[in-house]
């Protein structure tokens, strides 16, 4: 099956099937270590660049900045939901848990 992914609106929208599934005006809670040294990091997403699938992962480069520190930096391969029978299942702010090891170079 073939899912449709692209990003909208200067990237304020991930689009799925020409539905529009995640808004980047969230916070997001990242793991100790991948964007800066809070723990948690609440990015605010400014901004969606690309948006791939990994497997079933639907991952998105963005740009964000820390509410706590102030960093700004790009984001490489957030995981933003996943595929599950051609459909497409977000994460949520709430829940995502940013996997990519503080020491390794994401893949
Ligand atoms: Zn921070």
């Amino acid at each position: 099956m073939t899912i449709a992914l692209r990003t909208l609106d200067d990237g304020a929208w991930i689009s799925v099937n020409d539905s529009r599934q995640v808004s980047v005006s969230d916070v997001w809670a990242l793991s100790h270590g991948v964007f800066c040294d809070c723990e948690p990091a609440y990015v605010l997403l400014e901004a969606f660049v690309d948006v791939d699938v990994d497997g079933s992962i639907v991952v998105a480069d963005a740009v964000g900045q820390c509410l706590e520190c102030g960093t700004r930096d790009p984001i490489d391969r957030l995981p933003v939901g996943r595929i599950v029978d051609g459909e497409f299942r977000p994460y949520g702010p709430e829940s995502i848990q940013w996997r990519v090891e503080p020491d390794g170079e994401p893949a």
